[in-house]
């Protein structure tokens, strides 16, 4: 019988325990012969603890893992989250107070199966309404109170696309519990030494065994590099090389807390991004407690005034919170699979929270290995196609970010109209907004099957931002245009009558699933094409 393939994940925070579950639910299906996973985690090096909102891509993810989601629901703190509300971001408050626009999941309604964004941007801009309020229904669900989806839906579907916010440590901690006791091998220890297969030992590439502390040693085919900001195993020499990407992302600190709340009723279901002076503050609600931090840049502010305007959005005093002060290193490394180790999660890297991309590109580095592992098992080297298709993501995930801040009107702050500088703008997003003057983002924009942001996204947030972009339309097609736009108002009040009579409350939805008893059997779901952040659909089985 040929030996299993041994898979040795080093690290034990969420990108660990997430490849633990999903390779070992995934990789059997898939490749023929039996593969064993080890995990090993330091008990002394603690986990990053944040990282608590997530796209609608996790459902599909979770469900590839055989997770239903009322276990989620019961074990992780988690909640519904319909997108995220930004504020302050196109104005600044003494200016505007408590101005703010919805980036929502899901795409803008269509008429007759077309998008009509286009004749919406050719209206003038006082005919036009706030983009995210004419083409979709759920700023105004989520702003009332409204779940995503009814207790009678199946798990992980529902009458509008959904992701969730969660607590972190939870998840990870309980991934470990359920993938434990379904065969993952895990390991305390601390990761020490490497070392690399005997023919190998110039280019050191090719790992043979990680030494522990302890002096234990273990042997592997492939090995994950799941260590956190540290990249032990992915830069273990200092030369994988990082493309640092704060020259366009300034952010690369936070001072992060937990407060109690006062229960369901006022939960949330959308993360709220507010902008200041040197950053923003996330706020997040999971079931029993707020989730708050300030994400900000340390060229533009110090960590004391830092900690002090975190304070000022809680209204409580500073000296009162319990806070946690965090480094980020922004950008990604150049050579994400190398030898026969893959970088996941932040020691792939990192580009700031602000759209939950995080946990989406480890989830995204999975159902990309599901597909590759069988093949580098086959003797295939995928390192450079792999590489390629990981940097697209990071490329494609550094522009939507920067279009929230290269767009904004803000000229309060130094750190806004550094923002706005085209120095500090990537040249594949300044094409783009050339483009968008005279047009909207189109699918033709994104050329990729698999990709985390694309035209939806795009519009979504550069119209939010108040792009007044796009050139008249002919007074002659003019009436037409309105015509299309009635007809788009039509499909809103429908959509919306739909999701009144098929979702709950918030207040509801979480007492009717937490008296639900779980199914034996679990779920299963078909391995295939993975989602995309906006992804509103995918089939179970
Ligand atoms: C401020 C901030 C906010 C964020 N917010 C979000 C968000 O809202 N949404 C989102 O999707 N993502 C977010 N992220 C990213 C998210 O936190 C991470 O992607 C996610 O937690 C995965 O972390 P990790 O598992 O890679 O690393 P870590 O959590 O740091 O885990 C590293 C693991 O490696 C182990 N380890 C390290 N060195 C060794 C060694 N030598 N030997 C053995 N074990 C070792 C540690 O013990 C630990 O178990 C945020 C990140 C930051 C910094």
């Amino acid at each position: 019988m040929q030996k299993p393939f041994e898979i040795v994940i080093v690290g034990g925070g969420t990108a660990g325990w997430l490849s633990a579950a999903f390779l070992s639910q995934q990789l059997p299906q898939t490749s023929g012969r039996s593969v064993k996973i080890t995990l090993v985690e330091a008990s002394d090096i603690p986990t990053i603890g944040v990282g608590e909102a997530t796209t609608p891509s996790l459902r599909q993810t979770l469900a590839a893992c055989g997770i239903h989601e009322i276990e989620l629901l019961l074990n992780c703190d988690a909640t519904f989250k319909h997108g995220i509300k930004f504020t302050q971001w196109r104005r600044g408050p003494n200016e505007d107070p408590g101005e703010h626009y919805f980036h929502p999941f899901g795409d803008p309604i269509e008429v007759a199966g077309q998008s009509v964004v286009r004749q919406w941007g050719q209206l003038p801009v006082e005919e036009r309404g706030e983009f995210a309020d004419v083409f979709s229904v759920q700023s105004e669900m989520a702003q009332s109170g409204r779940a995503p989806k009814h207790a009678k839906d199946a798990p992980y579907d529902g009458a509008l696309s959904y992701a969730y916010h969660l607590d972190a440590g939870k998840l990870a901690q309980f991934l470990k519990e359920r993938f434990r006791k379904l065969g993952v091998n895990h390991i305390i220890g601390t990761v020490e030494g490497i070392n690399f297969k005997q023919t190998d030992e110039n280019t050191k590439t090719d790992i043979q065994s990680v030494s522990l502390a302890d002096g234990r040693t273990i042997s592997g085919d492939l090995f994950l590099d799941c260590t956190g900001f540290a990249a032990r195993l992915i830069n273990h020499d200092k030369t994988n090389h990082f493309h640092d990407k704060t020259d366009i992302l300034f952010v690369d600190r936070a001072v992060t807390t937990r407060i109690p709340h006062d229960g369901i009723p006022s939960i949330n279901g959308y993360t709220t991004s507010t902008a200041q002076d040197a950053g923003w503050i996330w706020d997040i609600n999971l079931q029993s407690r707020l989730g708050v931090g300030y994400v900000y840049s340390s060229r533009y502010t110090d960590d004391e005034t830092a900690l002090e305007t975190l304070a000022r959005y809680l209204g409580k005093p500073a000296t009162s919170l319990e806070a946690r002060k965090l480094s980020m290193r922004i950008g990604y490394h150049q050579q994400q699979w190398r030898g026969n180790c893959v970088a996941i999660g932040l020691s792939s890297g990192f580009l700031e929270p602000l759209e939950s991309t995080g946990i989406y590109l480890a989830e995204m580095v999975n159902w990309a290995l599901a597909e590759f592992i069988p093949r580098y098992m086959s003797g295939h080297n995928p390192q450079t196609q792999y590489n390629d298709a990981i940097a697209h993501h990071y490329e494609n995930i550094v522009d939507f970010l920067k279009l929230h801040y290269c767009t904004t009107g803000r000229t309060d702050t130094p750190f806004w109209v550094d923002n706005t500088d085209p120095d500090t703008v990537p040249e594949t997003l300044k094409a783009k907004l050339s483009a968008w003057k005279a047009d909207c983002p189109s699918v033709y924009d994104f050329d990729r099957r698999i990709q985390c942001f694309s035209a939806p996204n795009y519009q979504f947030v550069l119209y939010g931002m108040g792009w007044k972009g796009h050139q008249a339309c002919d007074p002659t097609v003019k009436p037409e245009y309105q015509a299309l736009m009635e007809q788009v108002k039509i499909r809103r009040d429908r959509l919306r009558q739909f999701v009144l009579r098929d979702t709950l409350s918030n207040v509801d939805i979480y007492q009717a699933l937490m008296n639900t008893t779980l199914p034996k059997d679990g779920i299963t779901m078909t391995p295939g094409t993975p989602p995309s952040s906006s992804a509103s659909n995918f089939q179970l089985r």
